[in-house]
């Protein structure tokens, strides 16, 4: 078990004493929270805060990392929460260890598969500090080193996960040590039987090979030497997951793999890379097609060195990895490597800016290498996600762009639950459509059969599908809306006459039809909607060869159209005088814009009388539904402060407030103009009531044109 007083001397060797004692604080803070708790091996849990804090001291990471990973279960395992954290350790270490937790609560298992790698995503959206998944990656290693302990269950599980998401995760990152630390534990946990098997194979292979290995090496570098290179020669193994999995993907046996001697080179300079290669290609003959030059095409995790391969004495295969100490760096830490501490640099800056700059450094690579452009996506998307992963009630996993809200998601799951979709639940909770999802969120869609798109979805769907098919929706409503209003319209004209479109011959109509140019019945009611066509005339044509004369004309008629504030796209309510519900109103047919109401007494429809065929007389229905725009203005007393209490007040009556401006009277009073929407006009009077109540208010006037 690792001691304070260790991690204490190797936080000396690279932190200034402010910064180890900040982290001492922090084991001594855990110490007292997770106190009473044991780990199942019987320690003292604080031990695995502890070692999750020297594995990062190992890698040399900043103060912030190591102090989050003491305090890493603290908000999950005790009563302890984020703004405790905040008070003691400033805000810095909360946002870690709330990262961590939160990617910790995240259910990994009951996956499938092929999610694996939506779930690396994931992770790594979720965690908008990339320490977040550093903190949690030595997390996990700990809890891998100490996996023995657990229940077989449930110790298959933990390394099933370590395999499909953070080995994959180490390896992004750049970091090859911990990967093959994860790969090897996790391997061995899962398939305990093979593991043993190949490992004892190794380890009989080693003592038959140790001449040779030894024979090769001192060849290489005394060769070396002869040429003037310092150098540092490795023999080479690999680790049991590769052979495994070499064994099974190459369908090679144990001893074909084995029969391969590897060695690393470290060199000082990356000019000494090339010219190594050249010193040992003439030593041995190289196989053609094996050389790989990944210094001048990096991997797209940033990896950085000559392969190649040989043909050693009798004839046995010889790998050999030519890099410099910092390639080397890069190749075990990765990510990690950019937190070390070369310099007195105090400034901390952030570990986004150290995640960008450990991709800029890729970026940089990249242009020397002058290649792939696929290179770096990878890496990008990893680290700056565009995309946002999030839950469906089942476990799946959608990707959806940034910005996206629960209306997004609803069209990703499938077209009908977009049309008719009515709330969500965003964890569990009721949330507006509106509210941008974030990564990791469990989102529920509520649908209701008849539900329809709202064209105020607009304004907030992203994602191409949602709004292909809300507008795709909306197209075919305003068809079925201005089929019913032109079959209204036109019925009502008939009536004049004394008739009704069903007590028209069939035979008759179609001919009428054909006259005019119309396949169908359909087509002409909707022109009749969209005022393109009018109804009088049409009914009177229609009626022509029975000779009817018309009971009564012109807007005097009997019979008005019911507005009931559900004709959807074919009605609209004239911005000149906002009618609502209980104004005496009166209907324009305007040209392509169908049905526009007015009130009786507004100006601009006396203007149109000229055209009074266009006219509809209208009342509302009874049953009236909506809520409709009115316009008010205000005068108030010039006071500071005054539109803040007039707003508080409006909105204390559960009254929408669509629009406010104001413009100065005099140097006594100001003219306040309200839009609001309301039910009907005793709603308005309700509403005007209680605003002339208000102290400063002198008068409330709904606005006519
Ligand atoms: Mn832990």
């Amino acid at each position: 078990m690792q001691t304070l007083d260790a991690l204490d001397t190797t936080l000396r060797s690279y932190l200034s004493p402010q910064q180890t004692n900040g982290v001492k604080r922090a084991f001594y803070f855990a110490e007292q929270a997770h106190y009473g708790q044991f780990r199942r091996s019987g320690e003292p849990y604080i031990s695995h805060p502890l070692a999750v804090a020297c594995i990062l001291a190992e890698m040399h990471m900043d103060h912030y990392s190591l102090m989050a990973a003491m305090l890493h279960d603290v908000i999950e395992d005790t009563g302890i929460n984020k703004l405790a954290i905040n008070l003691q350790f400033g805000s810095t270490v909360a946002e870690l260890v709330d990262g961590v937790s939160k990617l910790t609560q995240i259910e990994f298992d009951s996956l499938a598969e092929k999610q694996a790698e939506n779930f690396q995503k994931m992770a790594l959206a979720m965690a908008r500090d990339i320490r977040v998944i550093l903190v949690k990656l030595a997390d996990r290693l700990h809890n891998m080193r100490t996996l023995g302990v657990l229940k077989p269950e449930k110790s298959r599980r933990i390394a099933r996960e370590t395999l499909e998401i953070y080995a994959p995760i180490a390896m992004r990152l750049g970091m090859n040590a911990v990967r093959m630390e994860f790969e090897d534990l996790g391997f061995s946990a899962l398939y305990p039987m093979r593991a043993r098997r190949i490992d004892a194979a190794l380890r009989n292979a080693r003592g038959h090979r140790k001449e040779l290995v030894d024979k090769i090496r001192h060849q290489i570098e005394s060769t070396l030497e002869q040429e003037g290179h310092l150098v540092e020669v490795k023999g080479r193994e690999k680790h049991l997951y590769s052979i495994y999995k070499k064994m099974k993907v190459k369908r090679k046996c144990f001893a074909d793999i084995m029969d391969i001697y590897a060695f690393r080179i470290i060199v000082s300079s990356v000019d000494t890379c090339y010219r190594v290669l050249g010193s040992i290609h003439s030593l041995y003959k190289p196989v053609p097609g094996e050389f790989k030059d990944y210094i001048a095409i990096p991997k797209a995790n940033g990896y950085q060195s000559l392969h190649t391969v040989l043909i050693g004495m009798h004839g046995v295969p010889i790998e050999i990895q030519i890099r410099t100490r910092d390639m080397e760096d890069m190749a075990n830490k990765g990510i990690a490597a950019h937190w070390l501490y070369k310099s007195e640099d105090q400034s901390a800056s952030g570990s986004h800016a150290r995640a960008r700059l450990w991709v800029q450094g890729l970026l940089e690579m990249q242009q020397r290498a002058g290649n792939s452009l696929e290179f770096i996506e990878n890496v990008k998307i990893d680290l700056f996600p565009d995309e946002i992963y999030v839950f469906t009630p089942r476990g799946g996993i959608l990707e959806l762009p940034r910005g996206a809200t629960p209306v997004d998601f609803a069209y990703a799951v499938h077209t009908d639950v977009g049309n008719n979709c009515v709330a969500c639940r965003i964890n569990r909770r009721l949330a507006p459509l509106s509210e941008p999802l974030q990564s990791g969120q469990t989102v529920e869609i509520l649908t209701a059969s008849g539900a329809q798109p709202n064209p105020s979805w607009f304004n907030y769907a992203v994602t191409a599908k949602a709004r292909t098919n809300i507008r795709h929706f909306l197209k075919e409503q305003t068809w079925d809306d201005s089929i019913t209003l032109g079959r209204r319209l036109l019925n009502k004209a008939l009536m004049g006459f004394d008739s009704q479109l069903e007590h028209i011959d069939h035979d008759q109509l179609k001919e009428y039809l054909a006259s005019q140019g119309y396949a169908s019945l359909e087509p002409m009611l909707e022109d009749i909607a969209r005022g393109n066509r009018l109804p009088a005339i049409t009914a009177q044509q229609l009626l022509g060869e029975l000779k009817a004369n018309p009971l009564e004309r012109g807007s005097g008629a009997p019979n008005p159209v019911a507005i009931r504030g559900t004709e959807g796209f074919m009605v609209s309510y004239a911005k000149c005088c906002h009618p609502i519900p209980g104004d005496p109103i009166e209907g324009y047919l305007s040209p392509e814009k169908g049905m526009v109401v007015h009130r009786e007494t507004c100006n601009n429809l006396a203007d149109m009388k000229e055209n009074r065929e266009r006219l509809v007389t209208l009342r509302w229905d009874d049953e009236v539904a909506g809520e409709y725009v009115a316009e008010l203005r205000i005068e108030v007393e010039n006071r500071r402060g005054m539109i803040a209490v007039l707003a508080t007040r409006i909105n204390s009556m559960d009254v929408n407030i669509d629009n406010i401006s104001t413009e100065d009277k005099d140097y006594q009073f100001t003219y306040v103009d309200l839009g609001m929407q309301v039910k009907n006009r005793v709603h308005l009077a309700r509403i005007m009531k209680r605003l002339r109540s208000i102290e400063s208010v002198r008068r409330v006037i709904r606005v006519t044109n």
